[in-house]
C-alpha cells in the first residue's frame, strides 16, 4: 500500500508528517543541493549549526521556554534521561548541602585549617546524605516505576522515595491518580521537613494511557528557600509539544523525539540553567565517590553541564534526526502560528474526543482502561469484549484489513492502544473511528 493508504497509530516510532519524511528522502541524498546528504554531513558544520539553531528557536517559540533554560539535544533515549536526572540533580542536592555546612562550620570554627573544615563537612555531609537525601518519585505507570527503578539502581533504593504507587489504588494495576492528598511527598521546611532532591513524574504514560490532566498543585514551590522548593522533573516523551506547558515550573522536562518530534536518536532536554554548573558548582568526583552513593558522576555524554557548554556538540549528534525534529517544530510554529503549541493542542483533543467518544458510545463491545479523570489524549487504551481473547484477535485482523495498523496495546498490558500523536492526521483518526462503529455494529 501507499503511505496515504495506510493509517498508523503505532507508541512510537510513531508516523511522521508525510511533507517531513519526503522532503527528508530527499536530503538524506542531496541536501539543499550541496551534493551530500544529511547522514554525511559534519556534525560542526555550519549547516548542521544552523539547523541545531532553528530547532532551538522553533522549540523556544513553541512551548515560550524562558530565557533561563537550556534546550539540549542529547541521545541514549527516554531511558538514558532515567539515569541523566539522577546524575545530574543528585549532585545539586549535594552541593547546595555541602555549601550549607560549610559556611556554617567555618563560622563555627573561624581558626580551623582548611583540611579540618572538609572533614567536618564530610562527616556531616556522610549523615545528611544517609538521613535525608530523598529521591521523589510518583509512579503512575509503566515508565516511571522504570525510572524510578533505574534511580534505586543508580543509588539505592533507600534514597528513592515512591511517593506514590497509582496501582496501590486500583487493585494492583495503574490507570488512576489519586488525589494529591494521599502522595507522601518529602516535606518541604515549609511542611516541617527539607525537601527532596526532586520530584519525578511522567506526564503522560505511554503504556498505561494516564495523563496528568494538569500540573500537580503540590509540586508548586513552597518558597524561597532551596528547601522550600521542588525541583520537578517531568518525562514528555509522549506528550511533548503536543499541549501548554508553564515550563517555568520545571526544573527539567525531558523526552525521546520518536513519539511526537521525529525520529528515533534524539532525546530533548529542557534545563533549567541554575542548576548548571558553573552556577552550581559540581561536588568533587572524589567527594562523591567518598560518599558512596552509587553511580554519580556517571557518563560525560549525560551530563546537561558539558553538553550545554557544547552546544549539544560535545560528541557527534545525529544531524539528519535533529533535521527531522527541527522540521517537525518548524511546521507547527507555521501551522499555528501566534497560537504556537496550543493550536495543537485543540487538535489533539478534539481527535483524542472522537476516538473516546466512539468508544464510550459502546460499552459493552469497548471498555476504556484508565480511569476517565485521567485519560491520555495521545495513547487510547482499551480493550474489546473485556479482554476476551478471539474478539481481540477478530478486532485487529479487522483493522488491519482496512490498514488500520499498530493497534495492539503494549505487550506487557495487552489490549488495544491508539496512539493519536501530533502527526496522525485527522482524516486517519476518522476512518478509525468508522471502524470502531462498523466493528461494535457488526458492519
Ligand atoms: N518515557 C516514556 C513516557 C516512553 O513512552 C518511553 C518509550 O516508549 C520512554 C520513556 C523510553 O524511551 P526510549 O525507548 O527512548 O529510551
Amino acid at each position: 500500500p501507499s503511505r496515504q493508504e495506510v493509517s498508523y497509530f503505532g507508541a512510537g516510532p510513531a508516523p511522521l508528517p508525510t511533507s517531513v519524511v519526503e522532503e527528508g528522502a530527499k536530503a538524506f541524498v542531496n541536501f539543499n543541493d550541496t551534493g551530500l546528504g544529511l547522514g554525511e554531513i559534519s556534525h560542526r558544520s555550519a549547516a548542521a549549526t544552523k539547523i541545531l539553531n532553528d530547532a532551538k528557536a522553533n522549540l523556544t517559540a513553541l512551548l515560550d521556554i524562558p530565557d533561563n533554560y537550556e534546550i539540549l539535544f542529547m541521545q541514549a533515549g527516554g531511558s538514558g534521561e532515567f539515569s541523566a536526572v539522577v546524575q545530574n540533580l543528585v549532585p545539586v542536592w549535594i552541593e547546595r548541602r555541602r555549601r550549607r555546612a560549610e559556611a556554617e562550620i567555618t563560622k563555627a570554627n573561624p581558626n580551623a585549617e582548611k583540611a579540618e573544615v572538609d572533614e567536618l563537612v564530610f562527616s556531616r555531609l556522610q549523615k545528611e546524605v544517609d538521613e535525608e537525601l530523598k529521591l521523589d518519585y510518583l509512579v503512575t505507570g509503566s515508565w516511571s516505576l522504570k525510572a524510578s527503578q533505574e534511580a534505586a539502581r543508580l543509588v539505592g533504593s533507600k534514597y528513592v522515595n515512591v511517593a506514590l504507587d497509582a496501582r496501590k489504588a486500583n487493585n494492583g494495576k495503574f490507570g488512576v491518580i489519586p488525589a494529591e492528598e494521599t502522595w507522601s511527598l518529602t516535606p518541604t521546611k515549609k511542611e516541617g521537613g527539607k525537601g527532596s532532591a526532586f520530584v519525578y513524574f511522567c506526564d503522560n504514560e505511554t503504556v498505561d494511557g494516564v495523563e496528568f490532566q494538569s500540573f500537580p498543585k503540590s509540586l508548586e514551590a513552597q518558597g524561597q528557600d532551596e528547601e522550600d522548593e521542588r525541583l520537578v522533573v517531568a518525562d514528555m516523551s509522549s506528550n511533548f509539544i503536543s499541549r501548554k506547558v508553564d515550563v517555568s515550573k520545571y526544573a527539567v522536562i525531558f523526552g525521546g523525539a520518536q513519539k511526537n518530534i521525529g525520529v528515533t536518536g534524539i532525546t530533548l532536554a529542557i534545563v533549567r540553567k541554575d542548576l548548571l554548573p558553573p552556577h552550581t558548582a559540581t561536588p568533587p568526583p572524589a567527594l562523591l565517590h567518598r560518599l558512596n552513593i552509587g553511580g554519580l558522576p556517571g557518563p560525560v555524554v549525560l551530563d546537561y553541564a558539558t553538553i550545554a557548554k557544547n552546544n549539544s556538540l560535545y560528541n557527534t549528534l545525529p544531524i539528519f534526526n535533529l533535521w527531522i525534529a527541527g522540521q517537525v517544530m518548524a511546521d507547527l510554529v507555521n501551522a499555528f502560528g501566534a497560537q504556537k503549541v496550543s493550536g495543537q493542542e485543540e487538535v489533539a483533543s478534539q481527535k483524542a474526543q472522537l476516538i473516546y467518544g466512539a468508544l464510550d458510545k459502546f460499552p459493552q463491545v469497548y471498555q476504556v482502561v484508565p480511569d476517565k479523570s485521567i485519560r491520555s489524549r495521545m495513547n487510547i487504551c482499551f480493550r474489546v469484549h473485556n479482554g476476551d481473547d478471539a474478539k481481540e484477535k477478530e478486532f485487529i485482523a479487522g483493522a488491519e484489513k482496512r490498514l488500520l495498523q499498530g493497534l495492539k496495546g503494549h505487550r506487557s498490558v495487552g489490549g488495544m492502544r491508539a496512539s493519536n500523536y501530533n502527526a496522525v492526521p485527522l482524516e486517519n483518526v476518522q476512518k478509525l473511528v468508522k471502524y470502531l462503529e462498523d466493528y461494535a455494529t457488526g458492519n
